[in-house]
């Protein structure tokens, strides 16, 4: 599968540092909050190098941007790849904006060689990944996937109460293409992996397998308020106790499913909250992630029974509410397998992977074949303005694409 055909890291870097100027932070961070002047800015500079680069540009009702290079039989549905332009507000350099930046480095690297392929490529860029400005997020790539429907996407609003559609019209990316319903043969996605592993492994490139479920919970844990000191100890429904005690079984339900299981209680609410009553209720949210399903089910139901047992033991009530699932989505064999087979075969040191965060790629694995390339990133930081990554490293997460998009888009599934 292995081609001649090499990508040029100083360029991809260059064009990286060049579009990191928009937004730029104090602390070398970025902020291009989706559908802002400076969002519409990091998109018109897109959208010149890939005119440069020969291509030609679609964007949809959701504003997510294509361009495309055609193929040699340009009937065929396209290989796409592509990410996101918009980050968090003290956000990095890299998150989102690699996966584009990298796609279009493919079709600059393609024209070098005069590289015809079968089928076209779009190089694409999602609107509103982050969720920040305006949630949900990966907002673009879920109605283009069927998820959320247009008048939905369309309609989501920030604080201040402008919506995704009033913000698009105002950039002038209220494209007229219809977000989705189309054939689409292969998605791939490069990003940074926003974790520590791979530094960890020094591992060069993650072959990611697939993307974690999610089962998120709200729990209330009911007791009895009443006064600190003329209160014996024996008698005493102390919320607060219960949850803490339900707080350490989340802990250790992460730590006996590992190492893939992540348990986490993230939010806090005591009632009445105050140094001399004993707390009448206390609320907290819990964020369940593994890979399997079959695991985050036995997960579940160690949680109910702890809470249950612990309130019991207590004298408390307890009320555990499921708030949001979100199943594993693994991802597709034959791309997980070209994504793999280009690693091994540049002879970059790889590993599978699976990943912990959304990525828009999640929702287009449920419309396309999909996979994700990871590169390191420092410390394993991102959403964060030192978020940092090596040119080495991003010129071969670069470089495993361009030969997975290349073998998929010459061998298209028909
Ligand atoms: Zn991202």
């Amino acid at each position: 599968m292995a081609t001649n055909l090499k990508i040029d890291g100083d360029r991809l870097w260059r064009s990286l540092m060049e579009m990191a100027k928009i937004g730029a932070t104090e602390k070398g961070g970025n902020c291009r909050l989706a559908l802002s002047d400076l969002d519409r800015e990091g998109r018109q500079l897109f959208i010149g190098w890939a005119q440069q680069a020969g291509c030609t540009i679609g964007v949809d009702r959701m504003g997510n941007i294509f361009a495309r290079r055609a193929g040699r039989n340009d009937a065929l549905p396209p290989v796409l790849t592509g990410s996101h332009l918009d980050t968090q507000p003290t956000g990095g350099r890299f998150d989102g904006v690699f996966g584009v930046l990298a796609g279009l480095e493919v079709v600059r690297s393609l024209n070098d060689a005069g590289f015809e392929t079968e089928a076209p490529i779009e190089v694409v860029v999602w609107t509103n990944e982050e969720g920040s400005r305006f949630p949900p997020p990966m907002i673009g790539s879920g109605v283009f996937a069927g998820v959320f429907d247009l008048a939905y996407g369309l309609d989501r609003p920030d604080l201040e109460g402008k919506t995704i559609g009033q913000e698009l019209a105002r950039i002038g990316f209220a494209g007229d293409r219809p977000c989705g319903g189309r054939p689409v043969g292969a998605y791939f996605e490069a990003h940074i992996e926003q974790g520590p592993i791979l530094e960890a492994e020094a591992k060069t490139v993650g072959v990611v397998t697939g993307a974690q479920g999610q089962r998120w919970y709200e729990i209330t844990v009911t007791g009895q308020e009443a006064h600190a000191g003329p209160t014996p100890m024996t008698r005493r429904r102390d919320a607060l106790v219960g949850a803490a005690r339900m707080i350490d079984a989340v802990n250790r339900i992460g730590h006996d499913h590992a190492p893939y299981a992540c348990a986490t209680v993230g939010f806090a609410q005591v009632s009445p909250n105050s140094r001399n009553t004993i707390p009448g209720k206390v609320f907290f949210t819990v964020d369940f992630r593994h890979p399997a399903d079959a695991t985050l089910s036995a997960m579940d139901r160690v949680l109910r029974d702890d809470c249950a047992r612990i309130a019991a033991a207590s004298g408390l009530e307890v009320d555990v509410k499921e708030f949001w699932y979100f199943p594993p989505t693994p991802f597709d064999h034959d791309c997980v397998a070209a994504v793999r087979g280009a690693a091994a075969g540049a002879g970059y040191p790889h590993m599978d992977i699976i990943s912990g965060a959304g990525h828009d790629a999640v929702y287009m694995a449920r419309v396309a074949p999909t996979a994700m390339v990871f590169v390191p990133c420092e410390n394993g930081i991102s959403h964060n303005e030192v978020e940092n990554a090596r040119p080495e490293d991003l010129a071969a997460g670069c470089d495993v694409l361009l030969q997975a998009i290349v073998a998929r888009a010459n061998a298209p599934v028909r």
